[in-house]
């Protein structure tokens, strides 16, 4: 009988400006872009500041701590490498450094989830690319 096979998860692909935070995530620290001429941080990674359009920037390390602002659980299927882990929670996370990224929480039941509740980063190793996800503090 031949095997089922189930289609994978697309994965993030580094490009120039988020490469130094997917290479630190690969070592388990969470780094983040912060422009040098206005200290804003720059969430997700880009080449220009949106406060003041300057190219110069500096990676900082994020502590790893943050609160949950926001979340949802999806039912539905989308893309089917999702599929097996439904329903799964989609978070907005509010960094202690004070920026925001969407990302997961694991290691709770989604119901036990809540607003406000601290998370601490962790990294969800692949092959070539590591995915920062968060679990109840
Ligand atoms: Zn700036």
């Amino acid at each position: 009988m031949a095997e089922e096979s189930v289609p994978q998860k697309p994965l993030p692909e580094a490009d120039d400006a988020s490469r130094p935070f997917y290479e630190a995530a690969m070592g388990g620290k969470l780094m983040l872009m912060r422009c040098t001429d206005c200290g804003g941080y720059r969430v997700p990674s880009r080449m220009h500041c949106d406060v003041c359009l300057s190219t110069n920037v500096e990676w900082a390390q994020a502590s790893g701590r943050a609160t949950i602002r926001t979340l949802g659980v999806m039912h539905q299927k989308y893309h089917a490498g999702f599929y097996p882990e439904l329903p799964y929670n989609l978070a907005l996370i509010e960094l202690e450094e004070g920026p925001r990224m969407v990302s997961n929480v694991v290691g709770a039941a989604n119901g036990d989830l809540r607003v406000g509740m601290p998370v601490q980063v962790e990294f969800e190793q692949h092959a070539d690319v590591a995915i920062p996800k968060f679990r109840p503090a």
